[in-house]
């Protein structure tokens, strides 16, 4: 064993640093899909485009309509650390973009090829400029200048050729992490609501190394879960689902003394709505896989697996046979949730989970319970 005493303990070198910690930011294709999208969101887009060439092997692109990156940004966009959206730990508690940590765009630059940003303000329009990045996350070359239309476009080529083990996973899976990819598009394309009410049309495509470009996912941009659904999934998709509209409050540790020292008032707990879309209990079409669930905390896409877990055991309770279909964003005030639990923000960490969850699973059941016997009639049918 080394340690400290016989001095072998050394500094790794700043670029190895930043390469280990990007990997963390940057796990998979998907976490590499989804930063740029975000980033596309936090900038306004109602329009964003996400091309992959060779399922993302040869390159990912995402195009957008957004604000755009303003001249004297140039230098900063791809550092690590800088970012537009958050200035002190005090504003985490109430940050409302997906980004804050100012990581995304480095981590890319270290983790791939090549990352070319194009990019015009409503100022610079109709003509943008193209910064290629270096590894570091600096602009080695500002000169180059294209027609372009307000907004961003974000190309990242060669995803882990840096991470030479990583890049063989990728590429062994590359069908499967595309597949990811995709759901991943898909949980943003469900919740329209994310910014302001404002629909976003979302589309991706592939091109297959030496074959031709095909869409894989679109939808219009009209600001309703509804719509989004019957766009990814077909207008036949909706009859199999229900409306979801849960309110209830979740009890803390504060509340419960709070109401032992005064039964009659003190704080009543947390208030949680829960809004979406769920599969009918009388629906049997089979289905028992669990990708078409997706979980949001006010409006951001996360992998709550507690909160899963307790909508399949409920829904189970009433239909063994599948799994249900779920969009189901939580809405909470912000300072019941810690967004920055682990790199990639897709875990959450929510402030007394356990009365949530159970509070959760006797609200389903309680919405739900006038459709057992429905579906027991069905059934028996
Ligand atoms: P973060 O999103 O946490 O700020 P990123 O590394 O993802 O960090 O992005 C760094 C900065 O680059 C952002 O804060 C934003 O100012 C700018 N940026 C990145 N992508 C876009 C985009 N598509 N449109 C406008 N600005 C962008
Ligand atoms: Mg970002």
């Amino acid at each position: 064993m080394t340690s400290a005493r016989n001095g072998t303990i050394n500094v790794i070198d700043s670029h190895s640093v930043h390469k280990i910690t990007s990997g963390q930011v940057v796990i998979d294709l998907q976490t590499a899909v989804k930063e740029l999208v975000e980033n596309s969101l936090d900038a306004g887009a109602t329009n964003i485009e996400v091309r992959f060439k060779d399922y993302g092997l040869k390159s990912i692109e995402v195009v957008d309509n957004g604000s755009g990156i303003a001249p004297e940004d140039y230098d900063g966009v791809a550092l690590k650390h800088h970012t537009s959206k958050l200035s002190s730990f005090e504003d985490l508690s109430t940050v409302t973009t997906f980004g804050f940590r100012g990581e995304a765009l480095s981590s890319l630059c270290a983790l791939s090829e090549s990352v070319t940003v194009t990019t015009a303000t409503a100022s610079e329009a109709p003509m943008g400029t193209i910064l290629e990045m270096d590894r570091n996350g600096r602009v080695k070359n500002r000169n180059g200048r294209t027609a372009r239309q307000r907004g961003t476009t974000v190309t990242v080529t060669g995803l882990f050729k840096p991470l030479p083990v990583r890049r063989k996973e990728l590429e062994r899976n590359a069908k499967r992490e595309f597949g990811k990819a995709l759901n991943l598009l898909s949980a943003y394309a469900l919740v329209p609501c994310v910014k302001e009410n404002k629909g976003v049309r979302l589309t991706a495509s592939n091109q297959p190394e030496g074959g031709r470009k095909t869409i894989q996912l679109r939808t219009d941009g009209t600001p309703s879960t509804k719509a989004s659904v019957s766009a990814l999934w077909g207008p036949k998709s909706l009859e199999h689902l229900t409306d979801l509209d849960l309110c209830f409050s979740v009890e803390t540790e504060k509340s419960v003394l709070q109401r032992r020292a005064a039964p009659d008032g003190g704080d009543s707990g947390v208030q949680v709505r829960v809004r979406g879309l769920i599969s009918k209990f009388s629906v049997s079409c089979g289905r028992a896989a669990t990708d078409r669930q997706f979980f949001y905390i006010n409006g951001r896409p996360c992998n709550p697996s507690k909160v899963q877990k307790a909508f399949n055991e409920v829904y189970r309770s009433f239909n063994a046979t599948q799994s249900p279909f779920v969009v189901a964003d939580f809405i909470l005030p912000t300072n019941t949730c810690d967004i920055n639990v682990s790199p990639d923000k897709r875990t959450i960490f929510l402030h007394s989970e356990n009365n949530l969850i159970e509070a959760l699973k006797r609200e389903i059941e309680e919405a739900f319970l006038p459709h057992r016997s429905t579906f027991d009639v069905n059934t028996s049918g």
